[in-house]
């Protein structure tokens, strides 16, 4: 008779009758075919403890060996003769993260409800009087990450009263992200900088670089210098315009967010980022509905990708119950209403949120729809991919491709 002893930093995923068996230290993994024997190990293995009796009988099976094999080779555990030890050994069993019933809601306390925030995303209005070298960019891109939203025809702005109570209700050490419209044209920018000059959150005020070429306010100018700022840049660029108004911003605390639609903007963008030796940047890539050729070889995911990132156990279980993509975060629109993502229907009004704060945030955590909640792991094809654990998370990225596996794996 043999123990088997799989170690407790190893993570399962079981999808039909394949189980993917997930090293958290060193990312070594390997897929099992069960077979009847193999399956009682297995719930053995996540039952009570992951030490198991196994009798000689199961050792002549080929597939067994090739089980215990790969779980040594890939240092998951190891099996020994039972003479060996005095009593049985005890190992907490494996985590299936497979297995529904583990399922805890770890964020429903409800005294600390709004700990549950993270990131809030104010746009202040919704219009500019600039002209965009890049309109659709300008307009649209704020479906897939914080941009400018730019929307002229019906235009709204928020009060800043309101604004500034909402701030308040809110926990500290959450990050806010200040966006337009163009935010150096909302009527009461510098009272709201000024006001948030208080606070110790994280702030970002995320503004295109050719909002900037009409600032000449020196006051603004100044109170910038104590935010980060993300500027935004897209393509077309006008080289010399973004260099001018960088000037303007010396000794501010800036980032370039550059907005990539295909490789000829991605290496402009590397080669402004060399001859100004940025050292602070990023780049985004920008679905516009004609570059799906240009996604699919940079942004879906293959399998190499999957394994690059180290996760723990704990990760892996937040993976599983919620979707960090969302998660902790709220958008609030110019026109007042609330959003967990922009699409998504609305979550109430801002007038509602200041009553009813803790009734918002709760649904947001105990729908299993909603977008803090919804990941791979329950949406097909996922929900029959035995990565999906390891997978990135759901974004606006599958939202506005319409296809809810962006990868390399599954047609
Ligand atoms: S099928 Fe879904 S979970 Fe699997 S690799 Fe593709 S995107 Fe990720």
């Amino acid at each position: 008779m043999y123990y088997l002893i799989v170690y407790s930093f190893v993570c399962i995923n079981q999808i039909d009758s394949k189980i993917l068996f997930y090293n958290t230290l060193d990312q070594s993994h390997f897929i099992l075919i069960l077979n009847k024997g193999l399956r009682k190990v297995i719930n053995m293995l996540t039952s009570e403890n992951a030490c198991v009796e196994i009798p000689f009988e199961l050792y002549k099976d080929k597939e067994f060996r090739n089980f215990i094999s790969n779980i040594e080779n890939k240092n998951m555990g190891f099996f020994e003769k039972i003479s060996y030890f005095k009593e049985k050994p005890f190992s907490p069993p494996i985590c299936d993260l497979s297995n529904q019933n583990n399922e805890i809601n770890i964020f429903n306390r409800p005294k600390y409800i709004l700990n549950n925030l993270r990131e809030v995303t104010i746009y202040l209005n919704n219009s500019s009087t600039t002209k965009y070298s890049n309109n659709k960019a300008a307009s649209e891109a704020y479906k897939q990450f914080d941009y400018t939203r730019i929307n002229n025809d019906n235009k709204n702005e928020l009060d800043v009263k309101r604004v500034l109570t909402f701030i308040e209700l809110l926990p500290q050490l959450i990050t806010f992200n200040i966006l337009g419209g163009n935010i150096l044209q909302f009527r009461y920018i510098s009272k709201l900088l000024d006001n948030l000059l208080k606070y110790k959150n994280r702030i970002v005020l995320h503004i295109h670089y050719q909002d900037l070429s009409k600032i000449n306010d020196n006051y603004i100018i100044e109170l910038l210098k104590n935010f980060n700022i993300n500027i935004l840049v897209d393509f077309p660029l006008n080289i010399e315009e973004l260099q001018k108004n960088l000037l303007k911003l010396k000794s501010t605390n800036y980032k370039l967010v550059f907005l990539v639609e295909n490789n000829i903007d991605f290496e402009k963008s590397e080669n402004f980022i060399d001859n100004l030796n940025i050292s602070s940047y990023n780049q985004v890539p920008f679905f516009n509905g004609r570059n799906l050729t240009f996604f699919r070889r940079n942004v879906f995911i293959t399998k190499y990708d999957i394994f690059q990132v180290k996760y723990s156990i704990v990760e892996l279980l937040i993976n599983r119950i919620s979707n960090p993509t969302y998660f902790g975060k709220l958008i609030l629109n110019s026109d007042g209403n609330l959003y967990s993502s922009f699409y998504s229907e609305p979550l109430d009004t801002l007038d509602c949120f200041i009553k009813n704060k803790e009734i918002i945030i709760n649904k947001l955590i105990i729908d299993k729809s909603s977008d803090w909640i919804l990941n791979k792991p329950q949406i097909s094809p996922c929900n029959k991919c035995i990565y999906n654990f390891l997978c990135t998370p759901l974004s606006n990225y599958e939202k506005v491709i319409g296809k809810n596996n962006l990868c390399t794996l599954v047609k």
